[in-house]
């Protein structure tokens, strides 16, 4: 499953109420409330017929047997059973009554779950109870206003069970105590007739307070377990809201986070309103905020982060996001109207941002992927399906890369040109091993001319990278690649034990061979034991020390500077050369020069680029540049150098040694070779002619540089 599903599976987890333990919860409370309501009801109606009914029942049962032994005359047996006093009658098969002893109550639908007889009478103050059996059915039913309720079925049962048909009875309302009138009925006569005998339920005071609190006890018990769901749902509720905040928020800057930013940037991606729109991710970050924090403290970075991530969200407008992604950088979606007028969002920004402290100006990055409308298959425009947003935050970021080595804010923007560079990279970084594996890597050599006697003086060694997948590479191309990934070592050990295998074979070859330099990345010259390092390798080739020549760029001097000077005095003492490479490139030159105990000093081919007039700023620069050389007791080697009158200027002014295109460009080692003996002619006479003696221009007159 990919990374992008799973994201969205745990996203949508978190969003989920869980409130099935609170259902199952309710649930349970449910069925034991409603348990626990039928036990007293059973109990109470139990209670109510064995207790209240039993001895009614019996009486009747007595009338019936005593009329239905009796076999005199029928007048004699209807006087005894009228003494008793109770309400009584009898029917026959037919339904006919034979014989009746007060007022029958009793309904003609006997046998169905409703008031009979008793319907009638209410509204002048009786109400009917009726005790229902047939062969089916059996229960307690109480009538109310509009009908009867259904109480509890089954729980006259045993009561009743000899019963067949159904008994009914009124009920005196106006008593203080109730009677409920219960008809029983009695099959009698070998079942050819039924005597119905009117019983009285009494309904007292105690059992209206039983029911009573039995309907309170309930009412409570519901109320207490309704509010216990309540609670118990508006606690999962909350637990739930705060649960998904923290999950969606970016402990720093206490705003949303990338997970939040991944499920809201989608949905507005993909939102049908903003199909036809181009939209914009971006990635914005704080450029020195390590620095920052090493300067002030971790906390005081984090309060900055905390500004930053408030300055945005307070610039965004309706859709637009913004988030903490990691470390330095924020997250943004941006929904411009075009491209210029995000450009000008993007300044604003930056000019707010630079300024949020006020005894500070930071410096920010933005890069910025626009997000094309997508087509379909008949070339319309439809709803973005094709969305990634880690995809896009990706290419925002690569744009932004492409700032790392500007000093001020700026805004860049991705365009696929930089996918190639990023591919290029890729493969760089993941070739480099092999090449080297392979000797893919080529040694080339600059020679360096005395400007005055035209002799070879030295040699710098170049890299080029022959690789038989991707052509000739010239350094520029994957030198500062494998700088920025620290992987530079490697290379320059391998340019050192080449320079030193090669020198030791032009050496034994009886060549007249002059020093070659090799550049060392000021990574490489951090490392402690730098010195006895290029020693071993160099005793490895069997190359005398005094024919290799390190170098240095100017930059590398202002990291630790005590290692280095360390290291200097070192590789001097082991009989090495030390040189600055790119005098002049830098900012702080003159300082480095002052601490370092260097041979050789290499002007920056900056110096002689341009149209450079007679007696200009240049020319001073470079002379003094070179009289302050000469005072150090250092060697001085022109670089860049394209042009005879530079080549002059710089031999008038005493430079020692010039390394341009002038006189070669660098060439593979074999062709070095033969220039070893030779004196320098100038590569291209298209663009420098060497001056004859006669030629020869006297000193001060034709002494421009460019
Ligand atoms: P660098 O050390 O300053 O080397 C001088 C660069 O200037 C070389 O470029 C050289 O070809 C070029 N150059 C010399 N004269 C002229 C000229 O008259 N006109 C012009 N336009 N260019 C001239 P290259 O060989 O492309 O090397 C570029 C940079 O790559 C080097 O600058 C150096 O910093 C780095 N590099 C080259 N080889 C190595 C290496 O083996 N190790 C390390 N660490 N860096 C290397
Ligand atoms: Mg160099
Ligand atoms: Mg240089």
């Amino acid at each position: 499953m990919s990374k992008k599903n799973t994201q969205r599976k745990v996203i949508k987890k978190v969003r989920k109420v869980h409130i099935w333990p609170t259902l199952v919860l309710c649930l349970v409370i449910a069925v034991v409330v409603d348990g626990f309501f039928a036990f007293l009801l059973s109990a109470f109606t139990t209670y109510v017929v064995n207790s209240k009914m039993a001895d009614e029942y019996e009486a009747v049962e007595y009338m019936a047997k005593i009329y239905d032994k009796n076999s005199s005359a029928e007048d004699d047996i209807f006087a005894l059973l009228d003494e008793e006093g109770r309400t009584y009658f009898i029917k026959d098969n037919h339904g006919k009554i034979i014989y009746q002893f007060g007022k029958n109550t009793i309904g003609t639908t006997s046998g169905k779950i409703e008031i009979i007889g008793g319907q009638k009478s209410i509204g002048s103050g009786e109400r009917t109870a009726i005790v229902y059996l047939d062969n089916t059915t059996e229960g307690l039913f109480v009538p109310n206003e509009d009908g009867e309720l259904f109480i509890n079925p089954g729980s006259i049962y045993n009561f009743a069970q000899n019963i067949q048909d159904n008994v009914s009875q009124q009920i005196d309302t106006k008593k203080a105590s109730v009677d409920l009138p219960v008809w029983i009925a009695i099959n009698v006569k070998g079942g050819t007739q039924t005597f119905y005998g009117k019983a009285v339920y009494n309904f007292s005071p105690s059992d209206v307070f039983f029911m009573a609190s039995m309907v309170i006890a309930a009412v409570v018990l519901l109320g207490c377990v309704i509010i216990i769901i309540v609670i118990n749902l508006i606690t999962t509720f909350v637990r739930h809201k705060k649960m998904t905040k923290i999950f969606f928020m970016d402990p720093i800057t206490k705003g949303h986070n990338w997970m939040w930013f991944t499920y809201h940037g989608e949905n507005i991606l993909k939102k049908r309103k903003y199909a036809s729109k181009e939209l914009a991710v971006l990635d914005l970050v704080f450029v020195k905020y390590r620095n920052y924090c090493v300067c002030h403290s971790v906390a005081e970075g984090e309060e900055m982060l905390y500004k930053v991530d408030k300055l945005l969200k307070e610039n965004l407008k309706k859709d637009e996001i913004a988030c903490h992604y990691a470390s330095a950088n924020f997250s943004l979606i941006l929904i411009p109207e075009s491209k210029e007028e995000l450009e000008g969002r993007i300044n604003d920004l930056l000019k707010k941002l630079e300024s949020i402290e006020s005894d500070h100006k930071f410096t920010f990055h933005v890069g910025v992927y626009l997000v094309q409308p997508e087509k379909g298959e008949n070339g319309k425009i439809r709803k973005r399906k094709d969305i990634d947003i880690e995809r896009e935050y990706n290419n925002a970021c690569t744009a932004r890369t492409t700032l790392d080595d500007c000093d001020d804010s700026g805004v860049a923007f991705f365009d696929e040109d930089l996918v190639e560079e990023q591919k290029w990279i890729d493969i760089v970084l993941d070739k480099y091993e092999d090449a080297i594996k392979n000797e893919e890597f080529l040694v080339y050599y600059q020679p360096k001319y005395d400007p005055k006697t035209r002799k070879l003086k030295g040699a710098e060694a170049l890299i080029r990278w022959d690789s038989p997948e991707f052509g000739f590479k010239s350094p520029g191309e994957f030198i500062p690649i494998l700088e920025r990934n620290g992987l530079i070592p490697k290379i320059d050990k391998y340019m050192i034990r080449h320079v030193a295998r090669d020198q030791k074979a032009w050496l034994d070859a009886g060549l007249d061979c002059v020093p070659a330099s090799v550049n060392v990345s000021r990574a490489h010259f951090m490392e402690k034991d730098l010195a006895n390092q290029i020693k071993n390798m160099v005793d490895a080739e069997g190359c005398p020390h005094e024919y290799l020549e390190i170098e240095l760029t100017e930059s590398a001097f202002f990291d630790d500077k005590k290692a280095m000077i360390d290291t200097i005095y070192q590789l001097k003492d082991m009989g090495f050369k030390v040189s600055m490479d790119d005098f002049g490139s830098g900012y702080s030159s003159l300082n480095s020069l002052k601490d370092m105990p260097l041979d050789v000093l290499k002007l920056d081919a900056e110096f002689f680029s341009g149209d450079l007039n007679k007696n200009s700023r240049g020319e001073i620069v470079v002379s003094e540049a070179l009289k302050i050389a000469k005072n150090l007791e250092m060697l001085t080697v022109a670089e860049g150098v394209e042009a005879k009158a530079q080549v002059d200027f710089l031999a008038k002014n005493g430079c020692d040694m010039i390394q341009g295109f002038y006189f070669a460009k660098p060439m593979p080692k074999e062709e070095y070779a033969t220039k070893m003996d030779d004196l320098a002619t100038p590569e291209d006479e298209s663009i420098a002619v060497v001056p004859d003696e006669e030629d020869e221009a006297p000193a001060g007159e034709n002494d421009t540089i460019g």
